[in-house]
């Protein structure tokens, strides 16, 4: 029940951090897996490095945060590969400032980025999710629980993501689409490279604070992700599934 073979998996930010581990582990599930993401080097890297583990890989160049492009994504999608059953909205990105010192360029940047391009990635999967059912995975954070005063706009996107998540959950359950959300702890990424060079003892205090008593990889997602990508979460829509080492609980 476990098994994507057949399935395409169309993953944004999928060539880099968590989205790659993800992206890798569907595709070691049986799926083709198409990233989505500006930095078409990357990409191809990315791609590159899938097919060498033999693995099936695609990536087609977007910008999630532009209606305009996102329509252009998925019609490029649609004419590669004709079909789709599984969207992991996974792009994101942070303007680390408290709430007094953001702007409204800023605050925008990261809602966009992080939030309104799942709903318009959504409202383009619909379409092509619908004949056969599929599956929506939605990356939100430990600030879809916590508040942290340099993340209000990032907070806002992912308390957002969760809630979206459940409407998403709602409405299409009659069509046999699950969508659920991953909030993953701390991971080592670029991004958190970016903010452990900005925030000094970052490093030390994750370490602390996580009773795994260690920083996430990107492949620590991809157990997840294959779960609400398969059969085996047929009946798991609208929850939101913490992998972080249990920094959540404790
Ligand atoms: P990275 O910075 O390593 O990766 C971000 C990815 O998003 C890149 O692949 C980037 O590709 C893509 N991206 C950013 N903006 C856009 C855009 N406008 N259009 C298309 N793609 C875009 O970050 P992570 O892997 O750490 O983060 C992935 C997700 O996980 C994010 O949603 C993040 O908020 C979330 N997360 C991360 C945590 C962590 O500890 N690392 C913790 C909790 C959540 P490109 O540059 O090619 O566009």
């Amino acid at each position: 029940m476990f098994y994507l073979t057949g399935k395409i998996a169309l993953v944004t930010g999928g060539n880099g951090g968590i989205g790659l581990g993800m992206a890798r582990g569907l595709a070691q599930a049986g799926a083709l897996v198409v990233l989505a993401g500006r930095d078409a080097e990357k990409s191809r890297a990315a791609v590159d490095a899938l097919r060498a583990e033999g693995l099936q890989a695609d990536a087609i160049e977007a910008d999630v945060t532009g209606e305009a492009q996102v329509a252009q994504l998925f019609e490029e999608h649609g004419r590669r590969h004709g079909r789709l059953h599984i969207l992991v909205n996974n792009a994101g990105t942070t303007v680390r400032k408290l709430p007094q010192d953001m702007s409204l360029a800023e605050w925008n940047h990261v809602m966009d980025t992080n939030l309104t391009s799942a709903f318009l990635c959504c409202r383009a999967a619909h379409g092509w999710l619908k004949p056969e059912g599929g599956k929506v995975i939605n990356i939100g954070s430990m600030m879809s629980i916590f508040g942290a005063p340099y993340a209000p706009s990032y907070g806002a996107s992912k308390g957002g993501i969760v809630q979206f998540t459940r409407s998403i959950a709602t409405a299409w359950a009659a069509d046999r689409i699950q969508a659920n959300a991953i909030l993953p702890g701390w991971i080592d990424t670029e991004l958190t490279q970016g903010a452990r060079a900005q925030v000094p003892g970052l490093h030390e205090r994750v370490l602390a604070r996580t009773p795994a008593a260690r920083w996430g990889q990107p492949a620590d997602l991809a157990g997840t992700a294959v779960f609400l990508a398969s059969a085996a979460s047929d009946f798991v829509t609208g929850t939101a599934i913490p992998v972080d080492g249990g920094y959540s609980i404790a």
